[in-house]
């Protein structure tokens, strides 16, 4: 294959596993390359290591739904760091057992600052420039998918960028119990203790999982003892406060209260409102501040949801091929269009299109060439291909057993159209939106 046909495939397989997971769609998938694509086999390189991460676990089975389909073959997957960028890995390589895996969204630059949670994101800027100096230990607490996590990895993120070589553990108070746990059964106190005892910056999510476990209290205790004595950072987060995690020791209550205790509240209208904003903008989507407002005001508490909520939108919006618009958000998050139970077959599209310009079937099917009978034919390639999970092979062999560098061919053409042209544009989602109203199973 030719270097553009292999970069128009890959351009497809790319669009394909965007909609197949709108979820874990970000805007950095615009500097992902294709390395290889033969032999059955798809390498996609990425800028760095934790891009590579992140793909591979979560986007792993989207890409290969999706580079099955558009090439009708099997194919394996695989993320590599880009040669170019090699120079880079050992800096952000997570060692295995210690250190932790970096999940390129949890920046600071990510986080959207409000009211609600300004005293704990200062704290951790602050902690992250200097470990150990300021605010020891820290202590973050809220309820569930207030940011806590996020501003966890944040601060180990740059931490690291920061200090090139500082010892950085990074874990959730289960995996810490567990760990003691197995190192007990395995007569290995010692290798357990000396691998968090020697860290620089110790970082423990969720610690109200310490709740009515002694012995892994006593454990902590003297962990965090050994650390706080010899200067070394110490950041914790629970869903409450530490008076208020049960059962847990008076030592350790006090203990978690030397730093600093910052609360975390549920973010204000204007805060959800901005990051709605950011959260679309890192999965590469612009909407209008009308539509980031109406998200806002009707998702209240959790910002895990109005993640849920922007990514509803996102997907009524790729399946009915139509912009987002604020009538689209309300009709999408009002729970009248119900994404799952869409099946739209090429056969749909096809009767769509015939009758709308008054075509037949078997012209589009045949050799003809003339403009009243190809333009129909492309647009119905097009809509297959957006709104159908069929490769470009199946596509083709629906209108008159065409290859797929034809059917590559007709999508483009009409995507460029329907950018530059606004009549094709409103034609292409009137057309889109009779084929889903039209659709039996809907
Ligand atoms: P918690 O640990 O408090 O339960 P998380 O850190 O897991 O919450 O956050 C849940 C989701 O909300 C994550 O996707 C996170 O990125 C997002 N989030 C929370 N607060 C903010 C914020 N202030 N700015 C941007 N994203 C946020
Ligand atoms: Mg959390």
């Amino acid at each position: 294959m030719a270097v553009w046909e292999i970069e128009e495939i890959f351009s497809d397989i790319l669009d394909r596993a965007k909609s197949l997971d709108p979820v874990n769609t970000r805007q950095w998938f615009d500097k992902l390359n294709v390395a290889q694509l033969d032999g059955g086999s798809l390498v996609i390189s990425c800028p760095d290591d934790s891009t590579v991460q992140f793909l591979r676990a979560n986007c792993q089975t989207s890409f290969l739904r999706s580079a099955q389909q558009i090439t009708g073959h099997l194919v394996t997957v695989d993320f590599v760091v880009d040669d170019k960028n090699q120079t880079n890995l050992s800096f952000d390589q997570p060692d295995e057992n210690i250190g932790f895996k970096q999940n390129p969204d949890y920046t600071f630059d990510n986080f959207v600052v409000g009211p609600s949670n300004r005293l704990a994101h200062a704290s951790c800027i602050a902690i992250s420039q200097s470990p150990g100096n300021t605010y020891n230990p820290l202590f973050l607490y809220g309820s569930s998918g207030l940011g806590k996590t996020h501003l966890l990895h944040a601060v180990c993120c740059e931490t690291r960028n920061r200090f090139n070589g500082a010892v950085i553990q990074f874990l959730s108070c289960e995996d810490f119990v567990n760990r003691f746990i197995h190192a007990i059964e395995q007569g290995n106190l010692a290798g357990f203790q000396s691998q968090f005892r020697t860290v620089d910056t110790l970082v423990i999510d969720d610690v109200q999982f310490l709740s009515e476990r002694e012995q892994s209290q006593t454990e902590f205790f003297h962990t965090f003892n050994a650390l706080y004595n010899s200067g070394k950072q110490i950041l914790l987060s629970a869903d409450c406060a530490p008076n208020e995690i049960p059962s847990l020791e008076q030592r350790l209550i006090s203990r978690f209260s030397w730093g600093l205790v910052a609360r975390v509240d549920p973010p204000t209208y204007e805060t959800r409102a901005a990051i709605v904003q950011k959260k679309a903008h890192l999965r590469g989507l612009e909407i209008s501040e009308e539509i980031s407002e109406y998200i806002a005001k009707k998702v209240c508490t959790n910002i895990r949801e109005l993640e849920g909520a922007l990514t509803t939108i996102y997907a009524v919006a790729m399946t009915s091929n139509a912009p987002i618009t604020l009538e689209l958000a309300k009709l999408a998050l009002d729970g009248q269009v119900s994404i799952a139970t869409r099946h739209i077959s090429i056969t749909d599209i096809i009767n769509v299109v015939t009758k709308y310009f008054d075509v037949r079937l078997t012209d589009l099917q045949s050799k003809k060439r003339s403009q009243s009978i190809t333009m129909p034919r492309q647009i119905c390639m097009y809509l297959a291909r957006n709104l159908t999970k069929h490769s470009l092979e199946e596509i083709g062999g629906h209108l008159g057993g065409r290859d797929h560098t034809t059917v590559m061919h007709a999508c483009n053409k009409i995507a460029e159209i329907e950018k530059t042209d606004e009549k094709v544009k409103n034609m292409l989602s009137d057309l889109a939106k009779k084929i889903t109203e039209s659709n039996p199973t809907n």
